[in-house]
């Protein structure tokens, strides 16, 4: 068994981050995302033999569907980010909002001729009828929430957060969440983005990764058996100084012994497989300092491997 499972994500907005903004300069970062920067990737993933996540929204198989297809026929998992990209709870309607998501399967199985099992949210945000909405549509994982930032948790359904009252979380759902916090993300800490001061973000490559090291080495050490997800854009992530930071980054995991990649399908595979999933988890721990947790506990997670994952099957 490996310390730690490391997931490999690209959220493949292209122009669906931009269409917001009527300036063609915006849109030219994403079209370099999926014209010039996705194939440096995946001629890197090809290189280091790493597996990749892609979460493809609609609006991009539709736009650039020769780079979408690129990323099938190299074999990698794509799932579903949307249709439009919108922020969920922008939507006026419940219906908007199905329908949105509605198409975006439709755009992945007529790229990949398979319906999207796992989903993960545009912006991070889920409006009041999204669970309900992934649920009925027949969802198996989603991995956009941040309850924990190491072990897979069952996603709930309708929380509360009256502003007079306690916090009620919501009953669990069957949907596995694999979750993916954002200071893994590259978009949050890198991208330069000028539309306001809150929206600056812009560190050194070396200090970015350098943390992402650490909190690695750190899960490795003190949790082991968890998943690291590391959340990355292509029109971010295909930089030439980003790029050869991540090479060296994934060539040294691909070299320890402690660590694995998988998709983050196969993770939720096994992770739903178990049947601790089967009943909501609900315990008192004192590695999350008493708190009540839905994680799934060490000695389940620690069943995850490659090869258990296989015999579920790939949810793709
Ligand atoms: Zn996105």
């Amino acid at each position: 068994m490996s310390d730690a499972t490391v997931c490999v994500t690209y959220d493949f907005d292209a122009v669906s981050a931009w269409t917001a903004n009527e300036m063609p300069g915006y849109h030219s970062w994403g079209v370099y995302g999926a014209e010039v920067a996705a194939p440096r990737l995946l001629e890197l993933h090809d290189r280091l033999d790493v597996p990749a996540t892609w979460f493809v929204p609609g609006h991009t198989a539709e736009s650039f569907p020769e780079a979408c297809g690129d990323v099938w026929d190299r074999g990698h998992e794509i799932q579903h980010h949307g249709w439009s990209h919108r922020s969920l709870p922008s939507f006026e309607t419940r219906a908007a909002e199905r329908r949105d998501i509605e198409r975006g399967i439709e755009a992945i199985r007529d790229l990949t001729g398979r319906r999207p099992r796992g989903f993960r949210t545009p912006d991070g945000g889920f409006s009041e009828h999204t669970v309900d909405l992934l649920v009925d549509l027949g969802f198996e994982w989603d991995s956009s929430g941040t309850a924990h930032d190491f072990r897979p948790y069952r996603l709930r359904r309708s929380p509360e957060t009256p502003v007079d009252d306690p916090y009620r979380r919501g009953e669990p759902t069957d949907i596995v969440e694999v979750p993916c916090v954002w200071h893994r993300d590259d978009w949050m800490q890198l991208f330069p983005v000028v539309s306001g001061p809150e929206w600056v973000a812009y560190s050194e490559e070396p200090a970015v990764f350098e943390r992402w090291s650490t909190e690695l080495n750190w899960l490795a050490d003190h949790d082991p058996g968890g998943v690291y997800v590391l959340l990355l854009h292509p029109q971010c992530a295909g930089r030439a100084p980003f790029l050869e930071h991540l090479e060296v980054f994934l060539s040294e995991l691909r070299g320890r012994d402690d660590i694995e990649f998988a998709e983050v399908g196969e993770v939720a595979a096994a992770s739903s497989a178990d049947a601790v999933l089967s009943v909501a988890v609900r315990r008192d721990s004192s590695a999350v300092g008493g708190y009540e947790s839905d994680a799934l506990p060490p000695s389940a997670a620690a069943s995850w491997s490659p090869t258990a994952a296989s015999s579920v099957g790939s949810l793709r």
